[in-house]
């Protein structure tokens, strides 16, 4: 994966190059005809020197021309030519003037006789018949002045035949004066050479005619002499590169004005100036690419937040805020992340029902909240509060009223709490609070008030509510995980529902109980197999006639260290860990078996079997009645199920089924502990039952409680209306039976009449 920086960077820098690229090669296109511009204008000036001193050398000429044209020279009469030449030298620049023969005899105007038949121009002019002739720079023979000469010669014609020559002879001084004059750009001179190669005149004193273009090496092959213009480039004594751009002198013999400057000087100006270009177009790269990463990066930056927020968020950091005040769809996604997350925070940290966090951000919170009061010495708890049998009021008033009670009693606790103490719902009809105290006492104190108020009568939409609150308390410290101080709490929370005690703090002693529970348990898991259960039989007799009607079968476990604790509790357990459904199985069987044996000829005798709604949840439920009444020979008009009004029997359309099926079947139900539970008449309405039993409690305090004796009477005046038996159990006194006998009961169980027995003591 690449970095949307680095791809941002790669991109405009590919583009600025591209447009950096485009631009250097069409302006250095452009740039490449500078030079040529500038050797242009070299030769310019070049030919116009060149043109400037063709003319003088043509000025001179015509002054020969004129002087070998006039009459007294034509008659080549010596003596008539020398005061005419003498006064003609005196007026023009030539040096002096010289007349030949056409033997190369001559007189100059110095008044000497020479002899030029040797010299250039004798040669040119006499013996290749040319008209004139100018000479190659050359020092006087005749005068010893160490000043170059040259000489300006026409031919003396008469009658177009050549007779002689008129010299004139002209120092150099004028050349150089006109190459001296020459000079730019600081270094820049000119020099003229001959076709030869020769020097004619160099501004440089050291330069001579003597000298040649030997003294310097020509780096272009081409012989610029031969050439009529242009240019070249050679290395002069120092080695320095120069340039040198040429022109001929015409009216020569083919003399070469070169003007000559240091090459680099000659392109500075334009080497500055691309320099200049080069240098701008670099810095308009730098600054591009400086952009690009700066755009790059104003770009990305937010971007990269973003990231940075989404993974805070992906690792369960939801306070974390994306900025929203970027003006582009950077900032719209920010503000659609800030949304996501807020409405993620709900879901995650809120619980829904009652607005409260939840117990995930509970866990989250705790190390936070207990590090905020660390310094002050406080010590801090983790409360778990229950509402005892809450599902009831769900299953009685609806759902709405059991979200609508949760929400009041949890604003109740919450009223309570101090700032930074924290409450939050941990499961169903429990919440988890944590608080600070200085020790327990206070801690304990406090709890208790959260439970009077909420134990207040609450009105939820016209009903009075009562809750039944039980807390468990553990100590928050960091030694411990916050697991383990969830589960102490837990325990502790367990106790308190187990015990009279409404606030239980957890200590050690809850954990030794923990235990010995498992291994009551362990204990009870092997009963079944180790043969420890056995059955007692309790008549149930005709309140008239005492007569037996049938036998309740309870249950009893023989073992050696378990053996007194009350069946109740057992089965409780058993109804905790599910093993109720085959111990409850085992009693069936046990009991059919025992009544084929009881029974003998007295085929009206019932047998009573306690049953858990635990059993009927288990849909094997009917397949095994059947299976065990097809073994044991028992008919299901011999079965009665006896079954409490246990909470479980609150969702009572989940159970209506089954119970009608074993109705259908011929099974007959009664309804246990009848007075006790919920809204005992609700159902007794609504479920198959023919029977119900006066629960002992109330029975036992017939003779003294005046309430328990209203009530007994009306249960039974109920069940008369109803159509139902009634059974008095727990009778224990003559007092008890004659009462319940003469209020109308129609059935009694008690010690009054027989403890339960076992089963051999009744085949006696
Ligand atoms: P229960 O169904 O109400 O049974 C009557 C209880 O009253 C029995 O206690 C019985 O021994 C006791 N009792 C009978 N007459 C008197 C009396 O005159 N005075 C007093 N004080 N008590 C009397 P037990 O056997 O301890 O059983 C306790 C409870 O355990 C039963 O209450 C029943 O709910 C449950 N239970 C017993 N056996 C089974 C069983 O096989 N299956 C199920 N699911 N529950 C059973
Ligand atoms: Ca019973
Ligand atoms: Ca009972």
């Amino acid at each position: 994966m690449k970095s949307i920086r680095i791809q941002m960077v790669i991109s405009l820098f590919l583009a600025t190059s591209l447009v950096f690229f485009g631009l250097y090669f069409f302006a250095s296109n452009r740039l490449k005809t500078l030079p040529d511009l500038v050797l242009n204008q070299y030769q310019e000036i070049a030919d116009a020197r060149a043109n400037e001193l063709e003319n003088e050398i043509v000025g001179m000429l015509n002054q020969i021309e004129m002087i070998a044209l006039s009459n007294v020279v034509t008659t080549m009469n010596l003596s008539e030519i020398q005061p005419f030449l003498i006064s003609v030298s005196k007026q023009q620049r030539f040096r002096n003037l010289t007349i030949s023969d056409i033997n190369g005899y001559a007189w100059a105007t110095y008044d000497e006789y020479i002899d030029i038949s040797n010299q250039q121009q004798y040669k040119e002019i006499i013996e290749n018949g040319n008209d004139w002739a100018i000479s190659y720079p050359f020092y006087s023979p005749f005068i010893d002045d160490n000043i170059p000469i040259i000489t300006v010669s026409h031919a003396i014609k008469n009658n177009g035949q050549t007779v002689g020559l008129v010299n004139g002879v002209v120092s150099t001084g004028f050349i150089d004066k006109v190459v001296q004059s020459i000079t730019f750009k600081d270094s820049g001179f000119a020099w003229i050479v001959d076709e030869r190669g020769q020097v004619v005149s160099h501004p440089r004193e050291d330069v001579t005619i003597d000298d040649s273009i030997d003294r310097i090496t020509l780096l272009s092959n081409t012989n610029f002499l031969t050439q009529d213009h242009g240019n070249f480039l050679f290395l002069n004594d120092l080695d320095v590169r120069m340039l040198g751009v040429f022109a001929t002198i015409n009216h020569t013999s083919g003399w070469k004005i070169v003007l000559t400057i240091n090459e680099e000087q000659a392109f500075a100006d334009i080497y500055s100036v691309l320099n200049y270009i080069n240098i701008s177009l670099l810095v308009c790269l730098l600054i591009m690419f400086l952009f690009a990463l700066f755009y790059a990066k104003h770009m990305s930056t937010p971007i990269f937040r973003l990231k940075q927020v989404f993974e805070e968020a992906t690792k369960g950091n939801f306070n974390v805020k994306a900025n929203e005040s970027i003006n582009n769809e950077i900032g719209d996604a920010g503000r659609s992340f800030n949304k996501m997350l807020t409405q993620l925070k709900q879901l995650t940290y809120i619980d829904p029902i009652t607005g409260l966090n939840n117990y995930f951000s509970f866990l989250s919170e705790l190390p936070r909240l207990h590090q905020s009061v660390i310094k002050e010495n406080m010590t801090c708890y983790v409360v778990i509060v229950s509402i005892d049998d809450f599902k009831k009021i769900n299953t009685i008033y609806g759902y709405e009223a059991g979200n609508e009670t949760l929400r009041l009693f949890t604003s109740l606790i919450n009223e309570q709490l101090k700032e930074n103490e924290m409450i939050a719902r941990y499961f169903g009809d429990e919440m988890i609070l944590s608080m600070f105290a200085l020790n327990d006492h206070d801690v304990q104190h406090r709890i208790q008030n959260i439970i009077n108020t909420t134990q207040e009568p609450m009105r939820i939409s016209n009903l009075e509510i009562h809750l039944d609150v039980r807390c468990g308390v553990a100590i928050y410290d960091t030694t411990s995980s916050i697991d383990d101080i969830i589960r102490q709490a837990t325990l502790a929370k367990h106790k308190a529902k187990n015990s009279e005690d409404t606030i239980v703090f957890y200590d050690q002693l809850i954990d030794q109980e923990i235990q010995d529970l498992q291994a009551l348990e362990a204990a009870l898991e092997k009963a079944l197999i180790n043969q420890e259960f056995s059955l007692v039989y309790q008549p149930i007799v005709y309140s008239n006639t005492k007569k037996i009607k049938g036998y309740e079968a309870l249950l009893r476990w023989n073992h050696p260290k378990y053996k007194n604790i009350g069946i109740d509790q057992i089965i409780k357990l058993a109804e905790s860990n599910g093993m109720i459904v085959k111990i409850g199985q085992w009693a069936i069987n046990q009991a059919c078996k025992d009544l084929i044996m009881m029974r003998k000829d007295n085929l009206e005798l019932t047998m009573s079997v306690n049953i858990s709604p635990i059993q009927l949840r288990n849909s094997a439920f009917l397949t095994n009645l059947k299976a065990i009444l097809d073994q044991t020979g028992c008919e299901p008009k011999d079965i009665q199920f006896e079954i409490t009004e246990h909470t479980a029997m609150l969702d009572i359309e989940s159970k209506r089924l089954m119970l009608d099926k074993i109705k259908e079947l011929g099974v007959d139900f009664s309804m246990d502990d009848f007075g006790t539970g919920y809204s005992s008449l609700i159902y007794i309405s609504q479920l198959p039952i023919n029977s119900i039993k006066i629960d002992k409690s109330f029975v036992q305090k017939i003779l003294d409680d005046e309430y328990s004796k209203t009530l007994v009477l009306a249960i039974i005046t109920l069940a008369n209306s109803l159509n139902l038996d009634v059974v008095a159990e727990g009778v224990e006194t003559q007092e008890q039976f004659d009462l319940l006998v003469n209020m109308g009961c129609h059935y009694i169980q008690g010690y009054y009449i027989s403890t339960p027995k076992q089963v051999h003591e009744l085949l006696r």
